[in-house]
This record gives structure tokens, sequence and C-alpha cells, in this order.
């Protein structure tokens, strides 16, 4: 026998399927709900402009007026390389020396839907962006990149913070949101001394799970989700966590709760602050969507920031996929907020330990995006912008996919579309139903009956609502 012919068939990604199944169907009208990242009113991938415009100075005029958009342009690596006089820039990308008309590669570039944006273009920042940079391609230390890691964390617990002022955090970068939770997981396995458990909220992400079993931690839930009312479980959760013994780990997701869209109000988590001190317990707060819930930074960082007015010492992992649309690059954060200077100089030599033989040192690219926007005050202000339009097109896209599930005739109450809040709707759909809108409707979404709200458009939302009524009735 062959060495692997012990191992068994794992089953799929349950999220991934749902993509798979939605490229096979053939239907013109299909609705992909199942995918977690952001989409714009076309049903299209959207760079952000502060992330575009933190990456290219280059005079894009001439290239934009002698490109032609009505076609794709697919351009290889090995044809550019082929050009004697071609330079590869920070981003990857390659574009020809001075005076020739510059090529920047990059998909969004060749997409025949690419949009120029003229104040782009009218005001290039040479001395800040990415591209004029010529920066290099060296190792990142094992931490990360120190600029990013200080902007992350100012950007959850606010710049004048006390914990900054006194040396307090532990922050580095981690492989996206996934590899800072991995980060976090791996060194409380080892140094945390409570009990070697997590209490996740019931539901939670479902990567949460592996992340902590992966390290031999055991799984335990309190309740927060209300099945009865589609909104937050107030009290089962006040009663769960009132009971979970002294000392141990809670996960907490800070805003825009993945996969229900449930998030508690200001007052839920004032409560809940006092009932985790109480009990003292070690919160760790999941905060993938900062901005992406209300379109405000802060807003969204409230129970964060709160936690640490009450004089919580916390674990934060942090993720740009969603608010500034990296997925790709992998640029998150891994913090932990000490009790002195002291103590946070050797916890970060000790999770640098355990990064060291994991990946040795994260992605750079991305992270230095991160760092052009938090730091420059234009493209700070256009990124605020950015994600405000984002979650502003989702809140309309709830309004929208109600006041049509209305008009179908739905006397079903369809309340929690808008009053949950972020990138996710739990419907209440069971899973025959869910079966039943695939198959009649080809719209793919999770068993749960989650929807990526993100995943509607003004183009679809009639044909959703319409179905959603049909198979609900
Ligand atoms: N945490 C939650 C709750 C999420 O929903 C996600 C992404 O879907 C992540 C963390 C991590 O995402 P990433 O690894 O892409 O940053």
């Amino acid at each position: 026998s062959s060495w692997w012919s012990g191992v068994e068939m794992g089953p799929p990604d349950a999220i991934l399927g749902v993509t798979e199944a939605f490229k096979r169907d053939t239907n013109p009208k299909k609705i992909n709900l199942g995918v977690g990242a952001y989409r714009d009113d076309n049903g299209k991938p959207f760079v952000l402009p502060s992330v575009r415009k933190s990456c290219s100075v280059v005079p894009l005029q001439p290239v934009l007026a002698s490109l032609n958009y009505s076609e794709s342009v697919a351009v290889t690596d090995l044809e550019y390389d082929a050009q004697s006089d071609t330079e590869r820039n920070d981003a990857g990308r390659i574009y020809y020396e001075e005076n020739e008309p510059q090529i920047v590669m990059g998909s969004y570039m060749f997409e025949p839907e690419y949009e120029v944006d003229e104040q782009v273009l009218a005001e290039p920042e040479a001395e800040v962006l990415l591209i004029d940079q010529k920066l290099d391609k060296e190792y990142l230390p094992i931490s990360g990149n120190a600029e990013f890691c200080k902007e992350s964390i100012k950007l959850a617990i606010g710049d004048d913070n006390p914990a900054l002022a006194e040396g307090r955090n532990v922050t580095v970068q981690g492989i996206s949101g996934t590899g800072a939770l991995r980060i976090g997981s791996t060194f409380l396995s080892k140094f945390f001394p409570g009990p070697k458990n997590v209490w996740l909220p019931a539901p939670t992400w479902g990567n949460h799970v592996p992340i902590f079993k992966h390290v031999n931690m055991d799984i335990q839930h309190y309740r927060y989700y209300d099945p009865k009312t589609s909104g937050f479980d107030f009290s089962g959760a006040m009663e769960d966590i009132s009971k979970i013994p002294e000392g141990s780990l809670i996960m907490l997701h800070a805003c825009a709760h993945n996969p229900t869209g449930v998030d508690p109000k200001a007052e839920h988590w004032d409560e809940m602050s006092k009932v985790i001190k109480a009990r003292k317990l070690l919160p760790f707060f999941d905060m993938a969507y900062q901005g992406f819930a209300s379109g405000d930074i802060a807003k969204d960082a409230y129970a964060v920031r709160k936690f640490l007015d009450d004089g919580h010492k916390i674990c934060l992992s942090q993720s740009f996929s969603k608010n500034m649309g990296l997925y790709g690059e992998r640029a998150g954060a891994f913090s932990i907020i000490c009790h002195d200077k002291d103590e946070a100089a050797r916890v970060m030599s000790q999770v640098k330990i355990l990064i060291r033989p994991l990946y040795s040192n994260p992605p750079l690219h991305g992270s230095r995006i991160v760092a052009t926007i938090l730091t420059n005050p234009e493209l700070r202000t256009i990124w605020e912008a950015d994600v405000k339009g984002m979650a502003d097109r989702i809140i309309s896209m709830r309004d929208k996919l109600q006041a049509n599930l209305a008009k179908e005739g739905s006397v079903r109450n369809w309340s929690h579309i808008t009053e949950q809040i972020g990138m996710f709707c739990f419907t209440g759909m069971t899973p025959p139903q869910v079966e039943k809108l695939t198959k009649e409707f080809s719209i793919y979404l999770t068993k749960d009956g989650r929807i990526s709200v993100a995943g509607i458009a003004t183009t679809n939302v009639e044909y959703l609502a319409h179905a959603m009524h049909q198979v609900t009735k």
C-alpha cells in the first residue's frame, strides 16, 4: 500500500462549496450570496479608491488614453520580462522607464469596467505613494511591519488610549485576521493560566472552532443568537456568561457578528463588560469588520474601547480584508494589552518565538498599503469615505430587500433584515427553504440561511425578494 492509503476524504469547505456550485450554474439570473467578500452594485469585486491611490502614482493619462477598454487585455509577466527597459515596482507590477507610456500590471487596470478617477489622475503624490518609492522586497521582522502594527492598534483602541503611551500593547502583524487568531490561539494554548478552553458565541464564525481545536483547546458556547427574534439573546448570553468558570477565556465579535449580523447594543456591551469582569474572564475580541457595520470606524470599535476603559486586559485580532478590501494581501494584526511595559516585553518575546517556526515573518505589501493609507491624511479621508460607502450600500440593500419582500406580499416579519448589521444577514430561512431557493431560483447561500448582503445589487434585489417569498410563504 502507499504512504497515504489510510487518508480519508475530508468534507469540502461549507462556504467555498457554495461558490463552486454557483460557478457551475448556467442560469443567467443566478446569485451568489455565499461569498464573504464585498461586491459593488454591479456584483464585481471592489478595489477601494484609497487602496488604488496608495499604490499608483504614475501619470496614468497616456496609458488610459491608449488602452482599449472594450476588451480585456491579457498581459503576462513573460511578455513584460522580454522588455529590457522594464522595472518591477513595489507592487510587484512591471512598468516602463520614464517617458514611456507606463503600464501598471494589476487586474483593475485591464478590466473593461475600470473607471477613471479624475481626482486620482489629477493629483499624484510622488513622495508618499508606494510605487514611486521603489521600495525593496527584503524580509519584514518576525513581528511584521512596525508602522503597520502601530497604526493598526491605534485604529482599534484609539490614538489616545493610555495603553499606547504606557507601552502596554504587544502588537504583531498576522497573516490577516485568520493568522492573527491563530497566533492568539497558539500563544494562549501555551501561556494562558486558566482552563484550556474557549467560550464562543453560539453560533460563531465556523473557523473559530478549528483555530482553537488545532491547538488542543476545548470549545464551549454561550447563548448569543435568538432564533425566535432573529436578534441578540441578551438575557441568555448574560446568564451563560455569569456561569463561566472564573479565569476562563471568552471570544467576542467586536462588531458585525459573523454569521448572524446581530450585534449587542452599547448598553448590552456595558453590562457584558461588567459580568466578564466579575467572572475574571479574559476577553479575546475578533475585529474583522471595523467600519463595516456602521460605516464609522470609531463607532464600530465601541466594545473594544469600552472594555479597555473598564480596565480589562484583552486579546485582539484585526483584519483589513473587508474594511480595506485587501482580502488576498493577508493584512491583519494580533495584539495583547498587558498589565505593564515589562510584561508586554516578555509577552512579545514569546509571541515572536511562536511565529518564527510558523511562517518566519509576514507578507510585506498589504501592510505597506495599510500603513500608507492610515498615515497619509488625504488617503485616510478617502479611505474613511470608502468604508462608509461600502457600509451604506449594504444598509441600502437591506432596506430594498425588506421593501421588496413587502411588495411581494410576504406577511412574515422581516424586520431583522434591517436590524442586523454588517455584511451578513441571518434570514431565518430553514435548510429546506434554502435548498428550494438554490434548486428553483439559482440563489446560492449557506444552509444556515445566512446571506451575504454584499452579494445583493439593485439589479437582483427584486428577483431575490420574489424568490424568498416563494420559498417562505
Ligand atoms: N473573523 C471573522 C469573524 C471573519 O468573518 C473573518 C473573515 O471572514 C475573519 C476573522 C478573518 O478573515 P481574514 O483571514 O480574511 O482576515
